[in-house]
């Protein structure tokens, strides 16, 4: 395939996927034995075999598949047993599933600004607040609070990210949530996973994930005196098997794309009017982050990058204060459940309405790093980027 048809191809952010038959060993495998759900036979199956490796390779004790981020999310937030209508603090510039877990959880989302990153500011957060979603967006690790009992890191974006600290990203709080849909670092088309470091709330997710059971594999649930309710989202061996042959690829895709940002930061364009948000050295490299000096600037950047075929997307979308899930309040009980149980006045935390982060994401226009590409073909990619770039 010629390098413009491949750079084409790149219409969607992130991940290169590995769907290649000859490589897919643990799906034939389990196709092989015949069993695509995980707690039918007492070995051990393709999904714990999963959560093993992705355990040691994120550095957390206990790792839980589900089908996708969003219901880790959502499981995360169930398991601190909150009561119904409690608040949980969440950015304002992330994807909706961030708000929409929180809500289908019965709990009510508050939007905190972000800083320069686009990431949540935790100064804004109030004294005694109990639960925050933090989302690493885009591989750019963001600060976590201090103090907060309930930090739920949400790594969709971000999985093989390190913190400054050294420790994983999903690994420093009290559970951190991965996606593994098509445009992620790496897919299943679907999957999630969530870890944590402490042993009872795993147990606690796992019975919920089950049936609220306490299900022994290889043999039908069974439900203790005190068992509370659950739903059903446990992964399939299928799923897992994929996920798993996508985690084999982890460490030489992110070697990839920190090449490719490499390249494009030796070759950044040479005008005073645009900038590269800097990456720290742990996080994922997606994107090259460009912060123009206006809108107008940025929007002919996109027009150019568009009209020679170069992926390329701005994070306007990600603006949740003015998202219709958010500004209509609405839900498809017939209460309003459960924005019926929100306090009174705004439940947003900004110095200033939001202007300055507006202001921010209207500059800023993102292009993709593919990991899949040699040395040479990023090379060439970073030049003709470069090109169009200052020609803007
Ligand atoms: C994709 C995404 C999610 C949702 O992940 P799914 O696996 O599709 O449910 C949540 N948060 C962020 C930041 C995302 O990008």
């Amino acid at each position: 395939m010629t390098l413009d048809k491949r750079l084409g191809q790149r219409f969607l952010p992130y991940g290169a996927n590995y769907l290649d038959w000859s490589d897919l060993h643990e799906l034939r495998e389990a196709v092989g034995h015949g069993v695509l759900f995980r707690y039918q036979t007492e070995d051990e199956s393709v999904a714990s075999r999963l959560e093993r490796h992705a355990a040691g390779r994120l550095g957390s004790p206990h790792v839980l598949a589900v089908h996708n981020c969003t219901e880790a999310l959502r499981l995360a937030l169930i398991s601190t047993c909150p009561r119904a209508g409690d608040l949980v603090h969440i950015p304002a510039v992330t994807f909706v599933a961030v708000a929409g877990a929180v809500l289908s959880s019965g709990l009510v989302p508050v939007l905190v600004d972000v800083d320069d990153s686009l990431s949540l500011d935790p100064a804004l957060l109030p004294p005694g607040t109990e639960r925050v979603i933090v989302a690493h967006m885009e591989g750019t690790t963001a600060p976590l609070p201090d103090g907060v009992p309930y930090v739920v890191e949400d790594c969709a974006q971000a999985l093989g990210a390190v913190l400054p600290d050294g420790r994983h990203a999903g690994t420093a709080g009290y559970a951190g949530a991965f996606s593994f849909h098509h445009n992620k670092v790496l897919t299943s088309g679907e999957g999630g996973l969530l870890v944590t470091g402490d042993p009872d709330v795993w147990a606690r997710m796992r019975s919920y994930h089950d049936h609220g059971s306490a299900r022994v594999p290889g043999r039908y649930p069974t439900w203790r005196q005190d068992a509370h309710y659950g739903e059903n989202l446990v992964t399939s061996e299928g799923v897992a098997a994929i996920q798993l042959q996508q985690f084999r690829h982890l460490d030489e895709l992110l070697a990839g794309l920190e090449r490719h940002h490499r390249l494009a930061m030796e070759a950044v364009p040479a005008r005073t009017d645009v900038r590269v948000l800097p990456r720290a050295a742990g996080d994922v490299k997606t994107s090259l982050r460009f912060r123009w000096e206006s809108r107008e600037l940025r929007d002919a950047a996109v027009a150019a990058l568009t009209a020679h075929g170069i992926a390329s997307w701005t994070l306007d979308k990600y603006l949740l204060p003015e998202h219709p899930v958010l500004t209509g309040r609405r839900s498809l009980y017939g209460d309003g459940f459960p924005w019926n149980l929100a306090p009174d006045g705004p439940l947003a935390l900004s110095r200033d309405g939001f202007a300055r982060t507006r202001d921010l994401l209207g500059r800023t226009l993102c292009v993709p790093l593919s990991p899949e590409l040699s040395a040479q073909e990023q090379a060439l990619a970073v030049k003709t980027l470069r090109q169009l770039l200052e020609a803007v």
